[in-house]
């Protein structure tokens, strides 16, 4: 039987904070049973980096994409290279893309177009996207039901409603919690675990970020996939090894013909 593992669907490992002391990393990773780790890289360099690093640990997916907070760092063939990158196969996913409100109000018909330009791109190169969506519910939904993602995605660190998670459900995207499902107060993320289907739920770090209770305050790692993961096993009263073995196969199934 196949090795059963955890996921974490969103990792900055390619980020400087890593570059001292990645073995350990990876080590501790693999000390908690994590078994796949999606990179997610923001910038031609550390897509380039974190392919270099899955040559060595042979455990990472590689994803990039323009987030919607870096628009004006990207480069004049920045379209180019991702163009290039999905050519050559070597993306499992367009990501992060989507809209944030919260940091950039003066922006949005910007926000919009290169992110509604990245999903078009990934239903021509037949990958999921991954969605960074902040304060900005309804226009994420809107535009993903004009454009419909054909591949399906992720909803990477979701913080939104119970109700709107089931529209982006339907939608084709998975529902992915990260550290904030861990923290006493957030009764909205615990919600939304406990309210999706399992089938739709993905699991993720979202390092260097996000940290989970009660590790809060320090960098954050792929290891502590398995604290978001055994808090929402608790939530919705089942087995971990269950929910472990779920979200495996939901990882499987939305990247299988990636
Ligand atoms: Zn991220």
């Amino acid at each position: 039987m196949a090795k059963v593992g955890w996921i974490d669907s969103h990792a900055h490992l390619a980020y400087e904070e890593y570059d001292q002391d990645l073995p350990q990393i990876i080590a501790n990773a693999k000390e908690r049973n994590v078994m796949r780790i999606m990179v997610v890289t923001l910038t031609k360099d550390e897509t380039e980096k974190a392919m270099i690093l899955n040559d060595e640990y042979g455990m990472f997916d590689v994803a990039f994409g323009f987030h919607p907070s870096d628009l004006d760092k990207i480069p004049e063939d920045g379209f180019e290279t991702l163009e290039k990158l999905l050519g050559n196969g070597k993306l499992k996913a367009i990501g992060e893309i989507g809209l944030d409100y919260y940091w950039h109000k003066d922006n949005k018909e910007e926000q919009k177009s290169v992110f509604i330009r990245q999903i078009e791109l990934a239903n021509r190169y037949g990958v999921p996207i991954i969605i960074h969506m902040r304060d900005a519910a309804w226009d994420t939904l809107e535009i993903l039901k004009q454009h419909r993602p054909i591949k399906g995605g992720i909803m990477h660190c979701y913080s939104g409603s119970v109700e709107m998670a089931f529209e982006y459900i339907k939608c084709g995207m998975y529902i992915s919690l990260g550290g904030p499902v861990t923290f006493k107060n957030a009764h909205v993320p615990k919600e939304v675990a406990k309210a999706v289907g399992v089938e739709w739920l993905l699991t993720e770090t979202d390092c260097p970020y996000l940290t989970p209770h009660p590790f809060r305050g320090k960098r954050n790692e792929p290891a502590m996939v398995e604290l978001v993961g055994l808090e929402i096993a608790r939530l919705r009263e089942i087995e971990p090894d269950e929910l472990m073995r779920q979200v495996a196969d939901n990882y499987a199934r939305l990247f299988s013909n990636a």
